[in-house]
């Protein structure tokens, strides 16, 4: 597991938003970052499941979650400059920006891909969050030390058969991180990286892999280390990086 001892309050007073936040990685990612003392913005489709995380937050005692139910399917640029603007009315600023909502598509060879399911997976997994990246960036320009952090895979950085759109996604959030990544280099408190989270226990790796023991890989609980560094001030210095969590 990557090795990082988060200090307490780690990410007081930053205001981080999370997408997917209602279940799997995403959901621990919200809940660890608020306890680390962020005001998480929770981001996703089913408001039902963020509700439930806003709920656990509450009970922890941690600031205070704010809910932004938006599905990165159908989500219009309308809908982003909708987004900045309340993030901006409430908050005026955001330090975290966690790429982490992405649906798995089908597992089949290319020759026989859906083309309406490709066409999802890539609006979900590539293209959203390069619109929220955009609309997000004016308000990442005004912290001090703002980090987006996206989420990419082994299938992503090695073409894997059968892996169809989500690997091709995944080779495009590689890209995206990197090129962003040079570009604000030198010229922003902006740094862009990713996370490989590796095997982890959600209903998306139990899709992928049916046959498998659930118990076989870690919790996404046990994964945040590297979720909290990235966010944290202690990777200041990082910047066009892919990390693994399981290393
Ligand atoms: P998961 O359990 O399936 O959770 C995915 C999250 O994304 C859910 O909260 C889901 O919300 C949200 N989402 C899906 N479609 C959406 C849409 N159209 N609009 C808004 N939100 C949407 O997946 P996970 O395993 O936690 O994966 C998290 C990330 O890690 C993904 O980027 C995945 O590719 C990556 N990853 C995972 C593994 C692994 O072994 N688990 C390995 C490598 C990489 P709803 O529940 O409301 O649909």
């Amino acid at each position: 597991m990557f090795n990082y001892s988060a200090p307490a309050q780690l990410l007081k007073d930053k205001t981080i938003l999370v997408t997917g936040a209602g279940d799997g990685i995403g959901r621990a990612a919200a809940i660890t970052y608020a306890q680390a003392g962020a005001t998480v913005i929770l981001l996703g489709k089913t408001v039902q499941k963020l509700e439930s995380v806003y709920d656990e937050i509450e009970a922890l005692g941690a600031p205070k979650a704010a809910i932004l139910p938006l599905n990165l399917e159908s989500a219009t640029e309308q809908n982003y400059i909708e987004m900045t603007n309340i993030i901006d009315a409430e908050f005026g600023v955001l330090d975290g920006l966690l790429h982490n909502a992405s649906i798995l598509g089908m597992r089949t060879p290319l020759e026989n891909y859906d083309l309406v399911t490709w066409e999802q997976v890539m609006r979900v997994n590539a293209s959203a969050p390069f619109y929220m990246t955009q609309a997000l960036l004016p308000l990442l320009h005004l912290s001090s030390c703002a980090s987006i952090v996206f989420t990419s895979s082994s299938v992503g950085v090695k073409g894997k058969a059968y892996w169809g759109a989500y690997g091709v996604s995944k080779f495009a959030i590689q890209g995206m991180m990197e090129i962003l990544a040079d570009e604000l280099e030198n010229t922003s408190n902006v740094r862009s990286n990713c996370i490989n989270p590796g095997a982890t226990r959600t209903a998306m790796r139990a899709a992928a892999y049916p046959g498998e023991q659930p118990e076989s890989n870690p919790t996404p609980e046990q994964i945040m280390p590297l979720y909290l560094y990235l966010m944290g001030e202690d990777s200041a210095a990082e910047n066009g990086r892919t990390f693994n969590a399981q290393d």
